[in-house]
């Protein structure tokens, strides 16, 4: 039997389709029409004003803190548990991470701990919508606009997931996405960046063209900025994707009630929450286990791998990985963040690729079942 993978995307005709046309036509006068048609349908699809194409979630974030007028001497409150592309932009940009801790349910930033980090120096804030699930954003954004604070939602995670009604992406000054393979709609690899504000969308698209003015036809740049473009044959495949938005988004709630239907019931075994007035998009089906069971998720991880079953750990909390080992902001976070440290280690993401089925989770879950046992 195949190895189970973790994740992966749905790719059909119809996207197969529009990047061979982008690899045929997409040149000369119409080199940007499948960037511009996958900019109006993913803005359409958040119901914002203005979303870019760029080359990963990473470099929107990176793109988010430079338009936002974020440098050196200025701290940025980030999700403790999260990808390190949540962060790393922070050091790019010369400013210091602050790690704030995660609610016990929904995994994402809680409002406490985020104002608990707040300082004078506080520029920006980035919660993450944490495999789909969305943080308490009405209170998040109450507090940052009482200290006026900018705020970056990183909605990698959390395509098509929703709050009170309104799409995960369209809360901050801007939102993120990641088109890596492994999320819910891919492009290869890419992202995008949204916002409704015209001034931090010149901006952006000014940093991402290496610094030259729209238009700028005379290959004179005005500063020194970036280059970070996504290709169009990426923005084809993006399109076919974002078209097919409600049926990818239908197909990871799917996967997900099947597993909740095997472990739903279960003492001792957690899944990705839905609170009233959420709906998550479950990027990635996660279980965290009760430490009764005596199993963490290294060992839990070479367990089902043996059984033919890729995993992925939870998130560890960045404050605890090598990368952040020195910072001050780390040391404080070790002791403070109560839920990051607690829950962590007993998380496991589960295979929850778009070509999973009924039996494929049944199979999984025997598995999780007989592996916690058994300690
Ligand atoms: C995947 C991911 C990213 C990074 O996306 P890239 O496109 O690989 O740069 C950022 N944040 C979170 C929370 C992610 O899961």
């Amino acid at each position: 039997m195949n190895k189970i993978p973790v994740s992966g995307p749905w790719i059909t005709q119809k996207e197969i389709d529009y990047v061979a046309d982008a690899a045929a036509n997409a040149w000369y006068e119409n080199a940007n029409m499948y960037h511009e048609r996958f900019e109006k349908a993913f803005a359409e699809y958040l119901d914002v004003k203005y979303a870019v194409t760029l080359p990963s979630c990473t470099s929107a974030i990176h793109l988010s803190l430079l338009a936002l007028g974020v440098g050196i001497g200025d701290e940025v409150i980030v999700s403790d548990v999260t990808w390190i592309a949540s962060a790393a932009p922070i050091i790019y940009v010369g400013a210091t991470p602050v790690f704030a801790d995660m609610d016990k349910r929904t995994w994402c930033m809680t409002a406490e701990s985020f104002e608990a980090c707040i300082t004078p120096r506080t520029k920006a804030v980035i919660p993450v919508d944490l495999y789909g699930g969305m943080p308490d954003w009405n209170r998040i954004l109450e507090i940052a606009g009482r200290h006026n604070i900018a705020v970056i939602e990183d909605a990698a995670e959390a395509l098509g997931s929703e709050y009170k009604g309104k799409k995960a992406g369209a809360f901050g000054d801007t939102g993120t996405f990641s088109f890596h393979g492994s999320k819910t709609m891919t492009t290869g690899e890419g992202g995008m960046l949204v916002t409704d504000k015209k001034a931090l969308f010149d901006r952006v698209l000014f940093l991402r063209d290496h610094g030259r003015k729209p238009g700028d036809i005379m290959f004179c740049n005005d500063e020194v900025g970036y280059k970070y473009k996504m290709s169009s044959m990426q923005a084809a495949l993006g399109l076919a994707q974002i078209e097919r938005a409600d049926k990818l988004v239908d197909r990871k709630r799917k996967i997900f009630d099947w597993y909740e239907k095997e472990l739903g019931g279960l003492n001792g075994i957690t899944l990705n929450y839905e609170p009233e007035g959420i709906k998550n998009s479950y990027w990635m089906v996660s279980a965290i286990l009760d430490p009764k069971f005596g199993i963490k998720k290294g060992a839990l991880f070479h367990k089902m791998n043996a059984q033919g079953i890729s995993c992925r750990p939870f998130f560890s909390p960045l404050s605890a990985i090598p990368a952040f080992n020195e910072a001050k902001e780390a040391r404080k976070a070790r002791e403070k963040n109560i839920n990051s440290y607690k829950i962590s280690p007993y998380g496991l993401n589960l295979p929850c690729g778009m070509n999973m089925d009924e039996k494929k989770v049944r199979y999984v879950c025997k598995v999780l079942r007989e592996s916690c046992k058994k300690n």
